[in-house]
């Protein structure tokens, strides 16, 4: 019985995997967000549920981060792909990552290591994997979802070189998490509330974390900084770049042709928010993040306010 059963698992495993060998596929997907299965159990575009993945990717490529993006579609009362409005973070990031999204299809990312039980295991090349392009039809274009990628790994890159863990967990209420650099040390700012009786003088204020460092070492001698500096500099750098609108133009013009996507994505970002861009005198959160990589703070002299297109705009405080 027993072996009997094992010859059928793996008869039609193998029948399977040679199906993907002749590239015809059965992808192992019942549910996810974005596509249904016709009849003969191919992927097609789930129109509703397509235009909540498009929305996601737009919405990390404008700087938020998984955990804002779930929890907004929560707020919302979005549905997930089974109906309920419920988001987690994780769940966020596999849909970025996903290259279903774009038209392709990895094969055999699990295979069945029990064959009675039908348990499962993620395969580490124990058996072969199939990357099929073009399998079927696109939700995101793939210059987007590689713009995607690369913006993952420049927050990646960026959260280790300065050791912050909370890089996407800046939110509306307190969006220099993780974006204020001690121009003297490299170490980033942190936030503290000096709280008064009097609410009139309850102020915020942002300064070095290593401004108390461990005994042996030094302590770093920045000083620190009123986040209404900080507003303040996100205002004049705006509007440092719309008073130098063609300057920053051909710039970005230069960067259309670029051949890494994510400065393509962003070049067109930047120039598509410019184009009728007026002077501003308040602080707009979502343009921050949308184009604000972090500021780097002088001595409470200056700040050097560095722009997700890399330009670097210096500001006098
Ligand atoms: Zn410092």
């Amino acid at each position: 019985m027993q072996d009997e059963s094992r010859s059928i698992s793996e008869n039609s495993t193998w029948g399977i995997r040679r199906r993907f060998e002749q590239g015809k596929l059965h992808i192992n997907h019942n549910k996810f967000l974005g596509y249904d299965k016709d009849e003969e159990g191919n992927l097609v575009i789930n129109e509703k549920q397509a235009k909540i993945v498009r929305r996601i990717y737009k919405d990390y490529l404008d700087g938020k981060g998984p955990n804002r993006i779930a929890r907004e579609l929560e707020e919302e009362g979005v549905p997930n792909w089974n109906g309920k409005p419920k988001w987690y973070e994780s769940s966020i990031r596999k849909i970025l990552s996903n290259e279903k999204y774009k038209g392709d299809a990895l094969l055999q990312k699990t295979y069945t290591i029990d064959f009675l039980t039908k348990k499962r295991a993620v395969n580490n090349g124990e058996v072969p994997m199939y990357y099929v392009e073009e399998s079927h039809p696109a939700i995101i274009d793939k210059e987007m979802h590689t713009a995607v990628q690369l913006e993952m790994e420049r927050r990646r890159a960026f959260a280790e070189k300065y050791n912050i863990s909370k890089l996407d967990y800046a939110t509306v209420d307190n969006p220099f998490a993780g974006r204020i650099i001690c121009g003297h040390c490299g170490s980033t700012f942190g936030r503290k509330v000096w709280n008064s009786t009097d609410e009139r003088l309850r102020r915020v204020v942002w300064r070095c974390n290593k401004k108390y460092e461990t005994k042996g070492k030094k302590s770093c001698e920045n000083k620190h900084i009123n986040d209404k500096v900080l507003y303040q500099a996100f205002v004049n750098t705006f509007n440092a770049m719309v008073e130098n609108k063609e300057y920053f133009m051909e710039k970005w013009k230069e960067g259309l042709k670029s051949d890494n996507l994510l400065k393509r994505y962003k070049a067109r970002q930047f120039i598509e928010i410019l184009k009728d861009a007026k002077i501003v005198e308040e602080f707009d959160v979502d343009m921050y993040f949308r184009i604000i990589e972090k500021m780097t703070v002088f001595d409470g002299k200056k700040i050097i306010v560095s722009l997700l297109d890399s330009t670097e705009i210096e500001v006098a405080i």
